[in-house]
């Protein structure tokens, strides 16, 4: 059934808002604001509540069901953190209000700051990325301002493992920097050899995912920090997923000496489709200065009665600004509350179950799919989405398929080192019915691949709309409605 569009509905005259009485002066508008005439639906309250009631449910989220989208953290997020965010201190601040009169908010992030510190293991944190990857572009260009004030500007090659995630080489690349590629080991490990045969005077660091976006731990990760401080260059580690490690171990105890964390992965914020983000960076001591602004700082000591007073700081060689105003601070209000909630020992029991719930999945699935690197996973772990006998199908058809037995799919066709990788990620807030649940529909799936491949060739089937050109989407996409 074809529904009628908000377009089709507008009716003129229709009107579906009414504004309160004016309680100030009318002021006028600049003429080049003004047009004679703007096309836009009018709809009464119901039309639209129903127009966007439907969008929402053509859509899939994690609070509808099971979503195991590999290396994009889809946990369960807790309502308590919306009610948090929206509380009037937080939801009605304004970024130009003088500090003095935020001092709340400021002490938040102070202490979420330190939070991160305490479990990443680094010395200090700044907020201000607004997503994983524009904490990877800051990292990259704190490691270059760090060499630069060395007086080692030719440091301009960033290795880079080719288990990483995209953004790695991409936030490289926008850093005026040449990445390059570190093959890994048959155990999905990094390979150590041809790691020491990169490592010169011309290297500023290596990116590091550790567990790997194959889910795996970086078994060698002391020596990987050795070859790479050797050669005088700085480890930086893209903490997207901390799933796995929240509590068990810290990354700066492992040599890393700066890195990203993902607060709408890890931490629980609703994510996708292009936000909303935060992706603060820590660094060890010796990088501290070089940290984007503002820092949150305690400017004077509290006593007795008195709270301390909070200000924002510039960092001495501070790279300078990521983004407009204090970082994304609806998220970190939304991190802070689940850290504050969960505290230490809940934060560790978040890393215990997701590991298991991942290994138990694995352990599920083994039989049915092959899993290269076959070792423990971490949070997560990638299976081939192709069987020997049944020709044809792939990491795509299983994926669709899925969709008609009421889940998302997993992520595909990533890490490029797996062929038509399936990488799934099942997160710690899944109940083991669920797990059973989805082993299921995995198992029937295969077992349909084989005798009624056209069945994965054409699903979804009960989608709102069918199997897409995904390519013409992208390089072509329709993002108004057309006539
Ligand atoms: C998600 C992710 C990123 C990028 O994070 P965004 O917030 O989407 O920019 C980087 N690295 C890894 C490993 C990720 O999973």
């Amino acid at each position: 059934m074809t529904e009628p569009l908000v377009y089709e509905l507008s009716s003129p005259g229709r009107i579906g808002v009414s504004l309160p009485e004016l309680d100030v002066d009318p002021a006028t508008l600049p003429p080049s604001l003004l047009r004679e005439d703007l096309p836009l639906p009018e709809l009464s309250e119901s039309d639209v509540v129903r127009h966007f009631l439907r969008l929402s449910q053509m859509n899939f989220a994690v609070d509808k069901g099971f979503y195991p989208l590999g290396s994009c953290t889809m946990k369960y997020n807790p309502k308590v953190n919306e009610d948090a965010a929206r509380l009037p201190g937080f939801g009605f601040v304004h970024p130009l209000q003088d500090p003095e009169t935020a001092q709340g908010c400021l002490a938040l992030m102070h202490q979420l700051q330190l939070w991160l510190c305490e479990i990443s293991g680094m010395a200090a944190v700044s907020l201000q990325p607004s997503a994983g990857a524009q904490g990877e572009l800051t990292g990259v260009l704190i490691m270059r301002a760090y060499h630069h004030a060395r007086g080692e500007s030719d440091r301009r090659r960033m290795l880079i493992p080719n288990s990483a995630h995209g953004t790695n080489p991409a936030s490289v690349a926008m850093a005026g920097m040449e990445a390059v590629e570190v093959p890994s080991d048959r155990h999905g490990n990094v390979d150590l050899e041809a790691l020491h045969t990169l490592c010169d005077g011309t290297v500023a660091g290596l990116m590091l995912t550790n567990p790997n976006t194959l889910g795996l731990f970086e078994e060698n990760i002391l020596d990987v920090a050795e070859a790479v401080h050797s050669c005088g260059g700085l480890l930086y580690g893209d903490g997207a997923n901390l799933n796995a490690l929240l509590g068990v171990v810290r990354p700066g105890d492992l040599g890393f000496d700066l890195m990203h964390f993902n607060l709408h992965k890890t931490f629980s914020t609703p994510h996708g489709g292009g936000g909303p983000g935060s992706g603060p960076v820590g660094v060890s001591e010796k990088l501290a200065d070089f940290l984007p602004s503002p820092v949150v700082k305690i400017l004077e000591e509290g006593g007795e009665e008195e709270p301390p007073l909070f200000g924002l700081t510039t960092p001495a060689q501070s790279i300078g600004r990521m983004r407009a105003f204090h970082g994304n601070f609806g998220i970190l209000v939304r991190a802070y509350v689940y850290i504050r909630m969960l505290g230490a020992a809940g934060l560790r029991r978040v890393s215990e179950n997701a590991v298991l719930n991942a290994n138990y999945l694995r352990a599920l699935l083994k039989d049915t799919y092959t899993i290269p690197y076959a070792r423990n996973c971490m949070h997560e772990f990638v299976a081939e989405g192709r069987f020997a006998d049944a020709p044809g199908i792939g990491a795509i058809d299983i994926a669709k398929r899925l969709m008609d037995y009421g889940m998302h799919p997993p992520t595909v066709m990533f890490p490029l080192i797996v062929h038509d990788a399936l990488m799934i990620e099942p997160t710690e807030t899944e109940s083991k019915q669920m797990l059973d649940a989805f082993a299921d529909a995995m198992k029937k799936i295969a077992a349909e691949a084989r005798a009624n491949p056209e069945l994965l060739h054409e699903a979804p089937h009960n989608a709102p709309v069918g199997r897409l050109d995904e390519v013409r989407a992208a390089k072509q996409p329709v993002l108004t409605r057309r006539a």
